[in-house]
């Protein structure tokens, strides 16, 4: 019985409000007791000094009146307490009844919500991720149960980018490592000559592997933000020219331009150095990577409000349209035979310096006028305090 009180909440809401009837009969059964003699008593008296038929200050309990009053008084007592006390159990069954039509009612609106709260739960917990509950008024329960569709909108965006990305690891995985096993098979059945060029191409094919297995511990050790940031108020300059510096060189060899635009008096941003390094060297080495010779890369650097605004703008290919939406997705490469052609990466790079720069309490965007018209990158810091 006891175990069958605690685990409905219907019986529970049933028992709260019968306990108020006890309480409330309880209340009026002691006040009839101990109240009702002196209040009846005291009304008696008033009556009967306004009618003449006895002085004031006398009365049933105070002294003992003239004979025949005070029994029909003590009779006409007796029948009101028992009219009252009649009552007091009609009005009591009434309210058992009522207790019970009430709390019927409103532990379905309360009852029903939970429960359906309860199997959408269940539901979910078994991997029906697209599960929902009504959530029709405002008061706290219609609130609980827009929480919990929220809850399970993101449970579901989750799960999908895990399959997502379980799909994309294994496909990235399987490119180079089936080229490394055919390679191998060639070398072992004699159809591959075992010259210079063949031990080459399984290296890279094994660096690309390093590249991507490197690119997603760097990643999730991002998205989990599993590092700490350095913060301190850092010129912008300085890391522009580490980056400059460093791919100058490259630049060079590709006979592209590097260049830097920084507006004059640009105040100090607050970033941790390293990982602001590592965001321009990204974007740098893309706009390298996707610029053809004769280009020009530009690092620039505005106040615009309370930000400083960090652009890599080059002349190369450009991003079309369609693409610019899902650039910064994991794996995402606009061309990926070209990507790979070309040595560049598995498309996670953009996905980790954004992923840096909104820890930074700043954001990351793209513009492309579109296909051979360059591209610009941008993203905010904010200003040292
Ligand atoms: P990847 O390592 O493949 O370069 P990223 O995440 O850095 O990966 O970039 C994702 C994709 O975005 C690239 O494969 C490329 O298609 C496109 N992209 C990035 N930067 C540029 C750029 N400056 N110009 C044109 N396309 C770019």
């Amino acid at each position: 019985m006891a175990d069958y009180v605690r685990s409905h909440l219907g019986v529970k809401i049933f028992l709260s409000y019968l306990a108020i009837v006890l309480i409330g009969l309880l209340v009026l059964g002691a006040a009839s007791q101990f109240a009702l003699p002196s209040s009846f008593d005291r009304h008696m008296l008033g009556m009967m000094a306004a009618d003449g038929t006895m002085p004031p200050g006398m009365g049933m309990g105070i002294r003992p009146p003239g004979p025949g009053s005070f029994s029909s008084r003590a009779e006409v007592f007796r029948d009101y307490r028992a009219s009252f006390n009649d009552a007091l159990l009609i009005a009591g069954a009434l309210a058992l009844v009522a207790a019970l039509g009430l709390s019927f009612f409103f532990s379905r609106g309360i009852v029903g919500p939970v429960r359906a709260l309860s199997l959408a739960a269940q539901r979910i917990a078994a991997g029906h991720y697209d599960e929902r509950v009504p959530a029709p008024g405002s008061d706290e329960l219609s609130q609980l149960a827009a929480r919990f569709n929220q809850m399970a909108e993101k449970l579901a965006q989750v799960e999908t980018m895990r399959r997502r990305l379980i799909g994309d690891v294994s496909h990235e995985l399987r490119t180079p490592l089936t080229a490394i096993q055919g390679s191998m098979e060639g070398l072992m059945d004699g159809v591959l000559p075992p010259t210079d060029e063949t031990f080459q191409q399984i290296h890279e094919e094994a660096q690309r592997l390093d590249r991507l297995v490197n690119d997603l511990q760097e990643l999730s050790r991002v998205e989990a933000q599993a590092y700490e940031l350095q913060l301190s108020p850092t010129e912008i300059t300085t890391p522009v020219a580490t980056v400059t510096k460093r791919l100058t060189a490259q630049a060079a060899d590709r006979k592209i331009g590097l260049v830097t635009d920084l507006a004059p008096d640009l105040p100090r941003v607050l970033a941790d150095e390293d990982r602001l390094v590592q965001v321009l060297t990204n974007l740098t080495s893309n706009a390298l990577q996707y610029t053809p010779e004769g280009g020009l890369v530009t690092i620039g650097a505005r106040k615009v409000n309370g930000d400083v605004v960090i652009t890599v703008r080059d002349t190369g290919i450009g991003i079309p349209l369609a693409h610019l939406p899902r650039i910064f997705d994991r794996f995402y490469r606009v061309d990926k035979s070209r990507s790979r052609q070309s040595g560049g990466g598995s498309g996670i790079g953009l996905t980790i310096a954004r992923a840096l720069v909104e820890a930074h309490g700043g954001h990351m965007w793209v513009e492309s006028p579109g296909a051979d018209q360059g591209s610009v990158f941008s993203f905010t810091l904010p200003v040292a305090g």
